[in-house]
C-alpha cells in the first residue's frame, strides 16, 4: 500500500498580538534611568569593546567616552558591530532591573527558567497571606463561550475562596497555597545584563512564545526603548538578527517575520543546482 500522503498544513495567520489586550500586568524599569544610561551605559560597553583593541588603559578610554571626547555615533557603530558579531561578553557589563507585577504563575514559571545572566526575586506564597489574591483571565476565555467563562471564573474564585477558608482554619499559608491555580497573579524583581536580555527577548518576543510572556517582553522592550532607543533596538525576536526562522513549528511559514530556514536552504540548494547545471560552482562561503 502506498504511503498515505500527509495533508499540507493549512497556513494560519500570524498569532494575534497579545499587546492589544490589557492583561492587567506591568513591567517597570527601576534602574537605570535615562540620565545614567546616556551618561554611562554606552561608554561602559564602548570601554569594554575598545579595551580589546587599544593600547590605552580602560580608565582612560572610559574617561574620554564619558567626557564627550568620543563621537557618540562611532561608539554606537562599534557596539553594534560587536553585538552583531556575537562578542557578547562586552554587553554583560550593563544591567537592567525591572519590577514585574500582576503576571500569572504560568508566566513566572517560564520566566525563571532563564538561568544565565539574570536574577529574580519573587513574592513568596509561604510568607505572604493573600487577602485579595487575583488571577489572570486569558483572552480566549474572556472572549469565548460566556458559559465556559462563567465556569472558569467560578472555579478560580472557588479556589481562591477555599485558600482564605484554609487560612482561617489555621492551615499555614505554605499548605493553603496548594489550591492556587496557575492563573494566580504574582510579582517579581528581575535584574538582567544586556546579553541575557537580548537572548530572552529573542525567545520571548518570537510569535511562537506563549502570549502572556510575549506581552511581558513587549513591555520590557518598551521600557528599555524609553531610556535608550539604541539599546532597545537590539531587543527583537531571534529571527531578526539571524535573518531566518529556526522554529520547527513554523516550517509552514505561517509567521512571516523572516523566512523559515528550510525555505532559505531550499532556495540555496536550487541556486546551487542551477549554477552547477550552467557549469559554474557557487563559492562555498
Ligand atoms: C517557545 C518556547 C517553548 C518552550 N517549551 C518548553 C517546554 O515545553 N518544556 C520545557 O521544559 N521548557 C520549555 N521552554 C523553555 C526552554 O527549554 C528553556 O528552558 C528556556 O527558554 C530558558 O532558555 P535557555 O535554556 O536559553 O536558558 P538561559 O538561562 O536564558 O541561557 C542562556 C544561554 O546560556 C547558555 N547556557 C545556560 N545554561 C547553560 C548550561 N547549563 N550549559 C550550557 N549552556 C548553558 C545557553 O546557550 C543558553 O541558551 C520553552 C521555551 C520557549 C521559548
Amino acid at each position: 500500500m502506498a504511503d498515505a500522503i500527509e495533508p499540507a498544513r493549512a497556513k494560519t495567520a500570524i498569532p494575534r498580538n497579545p499587546g492589544r489586550h490589557d492583561l492587567g500586568m506591568s513591567a517597570t524599569l527601576l534602574f537605570p534611568n535615562r540620565e545614567i544610561v546616556e551618561k554611562y551605559y554606552v561608554p561602559l560597553v564602548y570601554t569594554a569593546c575598545r579595551t580589546c583593541y587599544s593600547e590605552l588603559e580602560p580608565q582612560e578610554i572610559f574617561r574620554r567616552a564619558v567626557e564627550g571626547e568620543v563621537n557618540p555615533a562611532a561608539m554606537q557603530r562599534l557596539i553594534s558591530n560587536v553585538i552583531e558579531s556575537g562578542h557578547g561578553s562586552t554587553i554583560e557589563h550593563i544591567v537592567f532591573t525591572f519590577a514585574i507585577s500582576g503576571v500569572s504563575r504560568t508566566l513566572s514559571h517560564q520566566l525563571v527558567r532563564h538561568r544565565a545572566g539574570v536574577a529574580f526575586d519573587q513574592q513568596s506564597q509561604r510568607y505572604v497571606k493573600f487577602k485579595g489574591a487575583a488571577a489572570m483571565l486569558p483572552g480566549t476565555i474572556a472572549d469565548g463561550d460566556p458559559a465556559l467563562r462563567e465556569r472558569y471564573e467560578a472555579q478560580v474564585d472557588g479556589a481562591l475562596g477555599l485558600y482564605g477558608e484554609l487560612l482561617e482554619a489555621g492551615v499555614p499559608g505554605e499548605d493553603a497555597r496548594f489550591v492556587f491555580p496557575n492563573a494566580t497573579r504574582t510579582n517579581l524583581v528581575m535584574t538582567t545584563n544586556l546579553r541575557a536580555l537580548i537572548h530572552m527577548s529573542g525567545l520571548r518576543l518570537c510569535t511562537m512564545a506563549q502570549w502572556e510572556i510575549r506581552r511581558l517582553f513587549q513591555l520590557v522592550r518598551h521600557e528599555v526603548f524609553t531610556v535608550s532607543p539604541f539599546l532597545g533596538s537590539f531587543l527583537a525576536p531571534k529571527c531578526v538578527p539571524l535573518g531566518y526562522c529556526d522554529e520547527f513549528n513554523n516550517r509552514d511559514g505561517h509567521c512571516p517575520i523572516r523566512p523559515h530556514k528550510d525555505a532559505v536552504l531550499g532556495a540555496w540548494a536550487e541556486k546551487h543546482a542551477a549554477a552547477k547545471a550552467a557549469g559554474r560552482d557557487l563559492p562555498a562561503t
